[in-house]
């Protein structure tokens, strides 16, 4: 997915000057972590650290480590930036995935031959792909839609763990949707979050399944979570340290409200969090997220208490309706 520096970066690497780079790449290209920094010091003539903390999204840049390490800027490859919105301390660059999508996308017609009208939703790394994915499913008489967002994503059709805003301006007019990308998460929050049946393509695994019926049982384990909630004594109100994730007034907000409906509640703050560190706060009954939705969704059973997003949260404590909560499931605004 990565076999050259784009010359964007290069143009930008070079006007820019930097003396020290703080590199910052996801999982999947670790692999070629050395080659990588190598053409970024060679195309700049400065010298590169890569970080070796995880690298979520566009959300998690990191400023503080560059900082400690004197980094005058920050590489960060594989994500787009957020709301499209380019930082003056850092150069986000995306990467494209290449492999041609249409064996895939067949198999996913043989699912998909009932449906009509079909929405695509992809993350990043694929949005280039998403025409010859339409011109493929318009051979086959579908109907094509692709949303634009309003949210954190910054193109057609992209949906972020966070940010379905793209699958939701057109979930009203499709039958179905086609996700295509890696992973389990998007396409589950896809179901979630439109109530439509949902097709995974994925180009890593080379695997297409139906998630529909997953997604609902998502849901309710959601709702059984939050059913959960109403009754703990004590709740862990958890605030990332990170970057665009830090929702500290938000924190404190809903530690007050939990206090007013006499639950007990602490801040927990954390800057890369993982299961086990929850399990060793074992007074809390439930835990609060106000930071990325993933950890709510992901960590919890691991953790075997409820960890409610902020809305959900809100659900809990009779702020918001179940309702009002479906529309937007993965945001992490109150209202
Ligand atoms: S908050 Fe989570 S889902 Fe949203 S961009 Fe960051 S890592 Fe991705």
């Amino acid at each position: 997915m990565f076999d050259a520096l784009p010359p964007e970066l290069i143009e930008e690497l070079r006007r820019r000057s930097p003396k020290l780079i703080l590199l910052r790449l996801p999982d999947g290209l670790r692999p070629n972590c050395a080659a990588i920094a190598e053409s970024i010091a060679r195309a700049s003539g400065a010298k590169v650290i890569a970080s070796a903390d995880p690298c979520y999204g566009a959300c998690d840049l990191a400023p503080e480590d560059a900082e400690a390490i004197g980094a005058d800027l920050i590489v960060q490859i594989g994500h787009s930036p957020l709301g499209g919105r380019r930082r003056g301390d850092a150069l986000i660059i995306e990467t494209k995935a290449e492999a041609d999508p249409a064996p895939l996308i067949e198999r996913a017609l043989d699912i998909l031959k009932a449906e009509r009208s079909i929405g695509l939703a992809t993350t990043v790394q694929h949005v280039h792909q998403l025409d010859r994915i339409r011109e493929i499913l318009e051979a086959s008489s579908k109907e094509v839609r692709i949303g634009r967002p309003s949210g954190w994503a910054a193109y057609e059709g992209q949906v972020l763990g966070c940010d379905y805003s793209a699958a939701k301006a057109v979930a009203d007019g499709v039958d179905a949707f086609l996700f295509f990308g890696g992973g389990r998460f998007h396409a589950l929050g896809l179901g979630m979050v439109t109530d439509k049946r949902v097709i995974a393509a994925d180009p890593y695994e080379g695997r297409v399944v139906d998630l529909t019926d997953d997604a609902k049982r998502l849901l309710r384990a959601r709702c059984a979570a939050i059913e959960a909630f109403k009754a703990a004594k004590r709740v862990g109100v958890l605030v990332c340290l990170k970057g665009s994730q830090k929702r500290l007034r938000e924190a404190a907000e809903l530690e007050g409200l939990l206090e007013r409906r006499g639950k007990g509640a602490l801040i927990l703050s954390f800057r890369d969090l993982r299961a086990e560190a929850l399990l060793s706060f074992s007074e809390m009954d439930a835990f609060a997220n106000t930071a990325c939705p993933r950890i709510a969704i992901e960590d919890q059973p691991a953790v075997g208490r409820p960890i409610l997003n902020v809305r959900e949260a809100m659900v809990a404590l009779g702020e918001l309706s179940w309702e009002e909560y479906r529309e937007d499931p993965f945001s992490q605004a109150k209202a």
